[in-house]
């Protein structure tokens, strides 16, 4: 089989060398003879991973102690219904509309309280990140979307919200670069971007946050039912949770989060000044909110893309296609994208060009 380079959006690349190993210890575990996947999760073996899971994402990127991580399913879709379920309960919140996911976002709010748009970007197609915001002193808290996938923004620094809790969508740039987890109340991420296979979300919450959450609503949507239960309330999706533990392995082993962030922000100028340099191709984002994970650009006719794509497709550079709703192309060059594919596919463009 030829190489295949993988820029799709999500489900996305993993690291090689995880897949590598998930395949070879696929049919048996730790030499146990079986299989992670047919394992009860309450094992000693899954214990193992699901802890040194936890553990490592701790460390990697400091999450202070009063801090739960939780491992739940629903995606990062059922957050957005989940977070004002818990914690708006009436009350008003302010949320940065940025694009399709925050959209997403403000509409499960606004069945659980009021909604405050502190910023938004619409006028312009969500081509960049609102400053200046209209934070209101009353807010429950600031919902933010710290990567727009779709659009292809990014948040570089963040608001400053005082002390109403800052929630973060960090589905398509967790791992991806520093965070200071202490400035955030809630960072929710589904795992298929960054961390590993569909099916996980990663949810890291401040514990009196937790504490407080509504109590009248079904057991599984309370996010004390998973801290109290180390998400082990129900059966967890343990296939995905061994893979994040391995992408942790992978991730620590490359030299951490500031090593990964010099990569990351390695291949993003290689892309963008391609873009720029070459008439043929155009950035949709503003310059300073471009994202360093997903890399949006137009040729000039829709002709002209639906050729690039095709011909893009069959030199092996796949999931080039713009969001269907936005149309365009888009390279997702998240974590596990090596530096050498996006070297590659400016090969290829130059010599679409
Ligand atoms: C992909 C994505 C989502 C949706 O994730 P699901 O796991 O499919 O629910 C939400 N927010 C952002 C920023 C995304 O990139």
């Amino acid at each position: 089989m030829s190489k295949k380079y993988n820029f799709y959006a999500g489900p996305a690349i993993l690291p090689q060398t995880v897949m590598q190993k998930a395949k070879d210890e696929l049919l048996n575990f730790n030499g146990i003879g079986l299989s992670v996947m047919e394992i009860s999760h309450r094992s000693k073996d899954f214990d193992a991973v699901i802890t040194g899971a936890e553990n490592k994402i701790r460390k990697m990127i400091g999450v202070p102690d009063d801090y739960s991580i939780l491992f739940l399913q629903g995606g990062a879709s059922l957050q957005f219904g989940m977070i004002p379920m818990n914690i708006l309960n009436g009350g008003k919140a302010d949320y940065v509309n940025t694009g399709a996911w925050a959209k997403k976002a403000i509409k499960e709010a606004k069945l659980y309280g009021s909604v405050n748009i502190a910023g938004t970007s619409e006028d312009k197609n969500f081509n960049y990140i609102p400053k200046n915001l209209d934070l209101s002193s009353d807010a429950k808290y600031v919902h933010i979307t710290s990567n727009e996938t779709i659009g292809g923004i990014q948040w570089n620094t963040l608001p400053d919200t005082g002390d109403i809790p800052l929630i973060s969508d960090m589905s398509s740039d967790i791992f991806s670069k520093k965070i200071d987890v202490a400035k955030h109340a809630i960072i929710y991420a589904g795992a298929q971007k960054n961390i590993g296979p569909s099916g996980v979300t990663l949810v890291i919450m401040r514990n009196d946050l937790i504490e407080e959450g509504t109590k009248d609503i079904t057991t599984m949507l309370q996010y004390r039912t998973h801290k109290d239960k180390d998400s082990m309330y129900n059966t967890p999706p343990t296939f995905g949770i061994y893979i994040i533990n391995l992408v942790m392995d992978w991730l620590e082993a490359k030299g951490g989060i500031s090593a990964m962030e010099s990569e990351n922000n390695k291949k993003a100028e290689l892309l963008y000044k391609t873009i720029d340099e070459n008439e043929m191709y155009s950035g949709t984002a503003n310059i300073e909110d471009r994202s360093k994970m997903n890399v949006t650009f137009r040729l000039k006719t829709e002709e002209l893309e639906a050729k690039f794509i095709k011909e893009a497709t069959n030199a092996g550079f796949i999931g080039l296609k713009g969001h269907r709703s936005v149309g365009g192309c888009r390279a997702s060059i998240y974590n596990a994208m090596p530096y050498d594919s996006v070297k590659a596919l400016v090969g290829f463009m130059n010599k679409f060009k």
